[in-house]
């Protein structure tokens, strides 16, 4: 049994509520099957991007977002982990340094999508720029109104130059948030992770929510769809996340380039 992609698709512009949607996967796949599955994909995976490559005509931008301590850092190294290196990028984007506060919100971020034939991963994103910066104020009410239609209109351009766009967003409950926070704080290793801006952004938790609501209501078409990972099973969210990429670089025609030479007529030396 495969999972169905599309129900946790928002292909379209409309108004959702986000706790409508499951943060744990509660469906019938059994977590052994699921591991299974995924390692499938992660060969199917590792196979597409060596077409990718190949193909160099088109590029895979993959956007993550979500509250802290969802698990972007933990999902960019099970999927892209096992990825050939030479082709892929991730960038994390964190707060704007003093030069991109120089520049439109765009600037950083289109110095990043991948080129042809590369898969580049965002971790955070243009997003950010309609949700921290929303929810504290950072910019005049009317500039962020606005940046729904630039982000749509520069996707737009993505697009039509050979870019496809997968976006996902990490969806988890306030309490398992909690339980993560509290392992960055009782694991030693894992302590460097803990700011105090964990806490802060915490105390936000709903206007978080509701600006993620907004952000898929203007942000989402069949092109560039946003996927709600239920994210509380590691492994069902790793497993929902490759099978959407294998899914996506089936759908972009790609092909391992003309040959240059008839390899009948060659006779190596
Ligand atoms: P982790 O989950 O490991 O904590 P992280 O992505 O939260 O990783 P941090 O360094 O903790 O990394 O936080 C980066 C911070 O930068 C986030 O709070 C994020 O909201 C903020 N940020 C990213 N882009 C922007 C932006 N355009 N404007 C303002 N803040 C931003
Ligand atoms: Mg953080």
């Amino acid at each position: 049994m495969n999972i169905n992609t599309k129900d946790y698709a928002i292909s379209e512009n409309k108004l959702i509520k986000i706790d409508s949607f499951s943060t744990k996967y509660e469906g019938k796949l059994e977590k052994e099957k699921g591991l299974k599955l995924f390692n499938e994909l992660l060969i199917k995976l590792q196979d597409l991007q060596a077409l990718l490559y190949a193909d160099s005509s088109k590029a895979l931008l993959v956007v993550l977002q979500a509250m802290d301590a969802a698990g972007k850092d933990s999902t960019i190294r099970n999927v892209f982990g096992p990825i050939n290196p030479q082709g892929c990028k991730v960038v994390s984007f964190k707060g704007p340094n003093s030069v991109e506060l120089l520049h439109d919100f765009l600037w950083r971020i289109h110095q990043n999508v991948p080129r042809k034939g590369h898969i580049g991963v965002f971790n955070r994103s243009h997003y950010e720029d309609v949700l921290i910066v929303k929810v504290k104020n950072l910019a005049p009410e009317k500039t962020i109104k606005q940046r729904y239609n630039h982000i749509n209109a520069f996707e737009s351009m993505l697009n039509d130059e050979g870019t496809r766009i997968v976006k996902f967003f990490l969806h988890i409950s306030k309490d398992y948030q909690k339980e993560q926070l509290q392992e960055r704080l009782d694991i030693p290793e894992k302590l460097w992770k803990f700011t105090m801006s964990d806490i802060q952004e915490r105390a936000r938790w709903d206007e978080y929510q509701h600006a993620y609501e907004t952000m898929f209501e203007k942000c989402s078409s069949p092109k560039n769809p946003w996927y709600i990972v239920p994210a509380e099973r590691k492994w069902f969210r790793n497993l929902l996340v490759a099978q959407v990429l294998v899914e996506t670089l089936e759908s972009m025609d790609l092909k391992y380039p003309a040959a240059q030479v008839d390899p009948k007529q060659i006779v190596i030396p």
